[in-house]
């Protein structure tokens, strides 16, 4: 069956980008705004801890200072100045500091006043960068106001460090000079990235792996509201026999359920527009649709096709003896009887009035013949229950099997055969009948049967 498409069908509609818009869009923001927020605290935590081990290392130097060479810092001598510690001159003793450099992997520097006199940086040359001053800052901060200070940007010799000056005392509490301990920022930042890489990249593939849910879950979504939307567009354009998309159903939620009341809204439809309502057999004009499909079908698959009409013996008198609604009870009597009957064989049609179409697929003449035998015979023997009325019936059948003919003469043939059973003492079958003894029907009926 050709079925026309709704032009709008497949138009996409808000729904179809702020659906995803909606449930991507926050968990974006959300997911971005965590990763960058737990960075920046896990590194500012952990530059926390750098300093504290700068502190740490500082103060151990201090004591080391102190334990290995009592006593006050001064200078002393006349051309070249050293630096003695109590009676120690330490000038060049680098063993200390470079000690502590092997095992803590921090350079330590020490000032007296502003100048380097002890370090462990060296410069390109391998030379350490002994005499140099401190920076400005440090000197504002640490030597005139005694203050124990963290930098992260210290630019010593073109290289930034991390860095913590402390002032060195004497024992009359005067400032002698600093002590430095610092690490080169690229081996703090390294540090500090390799320590919060894996936890950027587990929340980044976290937000990918919840974005793909969220894009799954709002494509099945969609997908079942649009199956929803072209069967609602079909339904509204008249198709009745439109399938929806089994997917919507499988859901198991207000989709399904939606769905589910589409579908028997269209039945309802579907019976109110198809069926009669009187006996719910396909009506006259659902019926003949049926009929054409059927005898197409028959012709194309070369299968056979008996097609009858039935019509109720003197019915009118029923009517007139028993009233109008048991007339009605009758007909959906025998409606159900032949519905019954029809099952796995073909369908009823009411044709007209108290006029029965039985359409036999797949069936012969001779077959079609015995199984209506056994249903006229079933009819005979129905008591009808009516308002305290047992009324039987009967019914004259005319019968039509030839593939060869178009349905309009089939449909003759048959009402033929039906004239002729009713003229002939009704209550009977009719398979074939003499061409004469219906001219008289011509004169009386020339369109009955169409
Ligand atoms: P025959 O054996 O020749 O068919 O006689 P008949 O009385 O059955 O035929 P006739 O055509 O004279 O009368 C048919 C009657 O069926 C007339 C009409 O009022 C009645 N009828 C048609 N439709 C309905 C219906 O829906 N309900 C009821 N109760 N009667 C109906
Ligand atoms: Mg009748
Ligand atoms: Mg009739």
């Amino acid at each position: 069956m050709n079925r026309k498409k709704d032009p709008n069908m497949n138009k996409r509609g808000k729904l179809y980008y702020s659906f995803p818009a909606i449930s991507m869009i926050p968990l974006l923001l959300y997911g971005i705004v965590v990763i960058i927020f737990s960075s920046a605290s896990f590194k500012h935590s952990m530059q926390e801890q750098v300093y504290a081990e700068l502190k740490n290392v500082a103060s151990l130097v201090d004591t080391l200072l102190d334990t290995a060479y009592p006593g006050d810092y001064t200078l002393a001598g006349d051309t070249a100045l050293s630096l003695y510690k109590g009676d120690i001159d330490i000038t060049s003793d680098y063993t200390l500091i470079d000690d502590v450099r092997e095992r803590t992997d921090m350079d330590v520097t020490l000032f007296y006043q502003d100048t380097r006199i002890l370090t462990t940086i060296k410069n390109w040359e391998g030379e350490r960068i002994i005499g140099t001053q401190a920076p400005e800052q440090v000197m504002a901060d640490v030597l005139q106001e005694g203050k124990s200070c963290f930098y992260d940007n210290v630019i010593i010799k073109g290289t930034s460090y991390f860095a913590y000056y402390a002032p060195l005392y004497n024992s009359d509490g005067q400032i002698a000079g600093i002590l430095f301990v610092g690490k080169p920022a690229t081996e703090v930042n390294s540090q500090v990235n390799r320590a919060l890489s894996p936890i950027v990249i587990v929340g980044i593939l976290t937000l990918v792996l919840v974005c793909l849910f969220s894009i799954y879950y709002a494509s099945t979504f969609l997908k079942a509201l649009y199956g929803l939307k072209t069967f609602f567009s079909q339904v509204a354009t008249g198709n009745l026999s439109e399938e929806l998309d089994p997917a919507v159903l499988k859901r198991g939620d207000e989709l399904s359920e939606l769905g589910r009341s589409a579908l028997s809204m269209q039945n309802s439809l579907r019976n109110l527009v198809e069926r009669d309502s009187l006996t719910e057999l396909y009506n006259r004009r659902s019926g003949g649709r049926h009929l054409i499909n059927s005898m197409e079908k028959a012709k194309t698959m070369n299968t056979p096709f008996t097609l009858v009409i039935g019509d109720i013996d003197f019915f009118k008198k029923v009517n007139d003896t028993y009233g109008h609604l048991c007339g009605d009870e009758v007909l959906k009597k025998v409606a159900f009887l032949l519905r019954e009957h029809m099952k796995s064989k073909g369908y009823a049609i009411r044709w007209g009035g108290e006029e029965f179409l039985l359409v036999y697929e797949n069936s012969r003449l001779e077959e079609a013949y015995e199984s209506l035998n056994t249903l006229l015979e079933d009819i005979r023997n129905t008591c009808i229950q009516s308002d305290k009325h047992q009324i039987y019936i009967t019914m004259t059948f005319g019968m039509a099997c030839d593939s060869s003919k178009e349905l309009k003469e089939l449909l003759k043939d048959a009402d033929d055969r039906l004239y002729y059973g009713k003229n002939n003492g009704r209550n009977q079958i009719v398979t074939c009948c003499d061409e004469n003894s219906l001219q008289h029907k011509e004169e009386e009926e020339p369109e009955n049967g169409q």
